[in-house]
């Protein structure tokens, strides 16, 4: 009953463009949800001499009707039951003594799950920002105050001057107004802790802070940016929404959501990143991949395909 009463404030507060068929689903999921499949929130994956853990704010259900253009021979082919599996991810990086996340989430779990580490709110260090869609930064505000007091918040300049631009806010309908005021929300909140930067190209990235690299994916919304996180020699790319329903869009990436603000954009970012991932042969993690939240790309007859770490 309180998941559905947080889920109902999320949506009011946060939701924009195609989140609320996200959102409904993901209500649907989290009061079914059972103690079992809460177990299967948390995963640790070890990078170098540490590890990345992910802290799930739960699985959830992708309708291949938020997908562009799909033919109906790819989603018989990708999609045989017509569902596929899909989750809401946060990582959280130990790296160099500091707790990471990279986004927040609904806000569902984020804080017990990081309790369960043995990491209080007040001992999260950064979070960066794949992008300000709700279901990304609804764990970085509670009742108005920021979640996390101490955290140093990184988000590329694209993103945040387009969220805060109030020409472009006025210029939409109202229901996606209020994914602008929800991420204006946390700009406030956290303003003496903001990190604004530029994200690079896969070829040419330096580091955003030690151990982190910033990627520019841009469409999915105007500042999108993927990491690729190392220790050790170990590397994993968390390519955060660049990839909405990878059963369809790692085999096709021209095919858009309609969650992507700019699906031409997004597309090419797609196919750009993807290119490179599988010539760089990384462990990806993406923030709705199913449970584990990672996986290996492989190519087979059908195409590029995601497998799923076990
Ligand atoms: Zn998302």
């Amino acid at each position: 009953m309180k998941r559905t009463w947080i889920m109902a404030l999320m949506m009011g507060l946060l939701c924009l463009q195609g989140c609320k068929q996200k959102a409904s689903q993901s209500e649907s999921v989290a009061t079914e949800q059972s103690d079992n499949e809460i177990e299967q929130l948390i995963y640790h994956y070890p990078l170098g001499s540490t590890e990345v853990v992910l802290l799930s704010d739960g699985q959830n259900t992708g309708d291949p009707s938020v997908l562009i253009g799909a033919s109906e021979e790819i989603i018989k082919e990708f999609v045989p039951t017509g569902k596929a599996g899909s989750a809401f991810n946060i990582f959280l990086l130990k790296l160099n003594g500091k707790n990471i996340l990279v986004d927040s989430g609904m806000g569902f779990h984020l804080v017990e799950n990081l309790a369960k580490e043995g990491i209080s709110h007040e001992q999260v260090d950064m979070v960066l920002l794949t992008h300000m869609h709700g279901d990304h930064i609804g764990g970085l505000m509670k009742d108005g105050q920021r979640v996390f007091p101490n955290a140093e918040l990184y988000i590329s300049k694209k993103e945040v001057a387009y969220w805060t631009d109030k020409k472009i806010q006025a210029s939409l309908p109202e229901g996606q107004q209020r994914g602008f005021a929800g991420a204006q929300a946390v700009v406030e909140a956290y303003k003496d802790k903001l990190h604004l930067f530029e994200p690079q190209q896969a070829e040419k990235m330096e580091e955003l802070i030690p151990g982190v690299k910033s990627i520019a994916s841009y469409g999915h919304t105007p500042g999108h940016t993927c990491y690729l996180v190392e220790n050790g020699g170990s590397k994993l790319f968390i390519w955060g929404d660049l990839i909405n329903f990878p059963t369809v869009q790692v085999p096709h990436p021209e095919i858009p959501t309609r969650h992507d603000i700019d699906p031409v954009k997004a597309a090419e970012s797609r196919a750009q990143v993807l290119n490179w991932l599988e010539s760089q042969g990384l462990t990806v993690a993406g923030m709705h991949v199913p449970y584990p939240g990672m996986g290996n790309l492989t190519r087979t007859q059908r195409g590029l395909e995601l497998q799923l770490l076990k």
